[in-house]
């Protein structure tokens, strides 16, 4: 074994929080102002707003609770009625499809390829009788969003980009979460901007931002904070409910600060991926798989899949890279792993969808943060293909 477990870098703690975090937190718990709208103008909340929208080069953006909250107002601020139906990819995190029952909707499962993006001709074939599209750029892998784009508009169904991992992304030079009619973005602890919960909707749709901030919790007059869009949060007064789920501003004094930091964290995030990919690749028992040519990636994670592996060797992998100090996880051998369509019960029998089961039976899981020096995703690569290498060497022996 080349190297111990104890020699590992450690790949589960965040990066610290910028320093003038602590300096605004200070302020605001001195002062006790919390609350996004107590401030008459220019409140944390507000003014993450403005820096996230030009961040992205959007119009307008409203900072919520949570991704999945961004999710769910979407579908409200679309005004999707009970029942309506929401393709989502069925390689996603189970919020995705809990914010769409949650919403009185129902998702239908789309196949997902060995590639780990949407399988177009499956989401073609289940376009009709569709009202509305969820892309979830699942661990920031950008499925074909010229062809997707192209075949919602057709079918007239507004598409929702789930880009809680894509932040930073790109797709043909435009910003993922920019491309569809609402992008929604996450701030929990294991995407790009870290505050512990959080999360961001983006659209240039004027009408769409004010149903969402209403119904985020603007109550009385509060809209009218939200500026650039007072007019047209006017027309909604009253008439749209309040679901609270805004954002409060100590988690806007921690996420701001981080911004400026996204653009090294995407190149160094990049560069890790980019390097352990290439190693991976050339081991014959190993594959990532390319981004398409139109997206630049923004990755913080890694995901892998296993050539030419049984059950029960995929199995063996987990442990012999955990005996090497990696933790990977097979996505879909876990009884419990949230990112398995078949364990979404509770939207009853799952699905037949072979094709997305058999790559998440090989499809692999690691951590990869950005703050990782190239000396340690080295390392991490090695143990990797060691791992590979022990289940699968002596098999070949025999083979051969
Ligand atoms: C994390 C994540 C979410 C949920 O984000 P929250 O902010 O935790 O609600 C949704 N979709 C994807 C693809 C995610 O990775």
């Amino acid at each position: 074994m080349a190297h111990s477990a104890d020699t590992m870098p450690n790949v589960y703690d965040a990066e610290p929080i910028p320093a003038e975090a602590m300096a605004e937190i200070e302020r605001l718990l001195g002062s006790g102002d919390l609350f996004r709208y107590t401030a008459p103008s220019d409140a944390p909340v507000a003014l993450l707003e403005r820096e996230f929208a030009d961040l992205l080069g959007a119009k307008y953006a409203l900072a919520v609770s949570s991704c999945s909250s961004a999710l769910f107002l979407s579908l409200k601020a679309l005004d999707m009625p009970r029942g309506a139906r929401v393709l989502i990819p069925a390689f996603t995190f189970a919020a995705v499809p809990s914010a769409i029952v949650h919403a009185d909707c129902v998702p239908v499962l789309v196949e997902v390829a060995e590639n780990y993006r949407i399988d177009i001709e499956d989401f073609a074939a289940k376009l009709p009788g569709a009202d509305a599209v969820i892309i979830s750029h699942m661990r920031g892998h950008t499925s074909d969003m010229d062809a997707i784009l192209d075949l919602a508009e057709a079918a007239g169904i507004p598409v929702v980009e789930d880009a809680a991992h894509s932040l930073g992304t790109t797709w043909n030079g435009r910003n993922i979460g920019t491309l569809g009619k609402i992008g929604c973005f996450s701030f929990q602890s294991y995407k790009m901007v870290n505050a512990g919960e959080g999360g961001i909707l983006v659209t240039e749709d004027a009408d769409l931002a004010a149903r969402a901030i209403i119904m985020s919790g603007a109550y009385e007059h509060n809209w009218r904070k939200h500026q650039a869009l007072a007019g047209a949060c006017e027309r909604w007064q009253n008439k749209l409910p309040l679901f609270n789920m805004r954002m409060q501003n100590l988690s806007a004094a921690v996420i701001r600060p981080q911004l400026p930091e996204l653009a090294r964290r995407v190149r160094d995030g990049r560069r890790n991926h980019d390097l352990v990919a290439a190693r991976l690749n050339n081991c014959q028992w190993l594959r990532v798989p390319d981004a398409l040519p139109p997206e630049v990636r923004a990755p913080d994670s890694l995901q892998f899949s296993l050539q030419g592996f049984t059950d029960d060797e995929a199995r063996a992998l987990e442990g012999e890279a955990k005996a090497r100090g990696v933790g990977v996880q097979v996505f879909g051998l876990n009884r419990d792993n949230a990112r398995a369509f078949w364990n979404w019960q509770f939207l009853g029998q799952p699905p037949e969808l072979p094709r997305t089961r058999d790559m998440l039976m090989r499809a692999c899981d690691t951590r990869l943060p950005a703050r990782l020096t190239p000396e340690e995703c080295s390392r991490i690569a090695e143990a990797i293909i060691d791992a590979a290498e022990a289940v699968k060497a002596p098999a070949q022996a025999l083979a051969g």
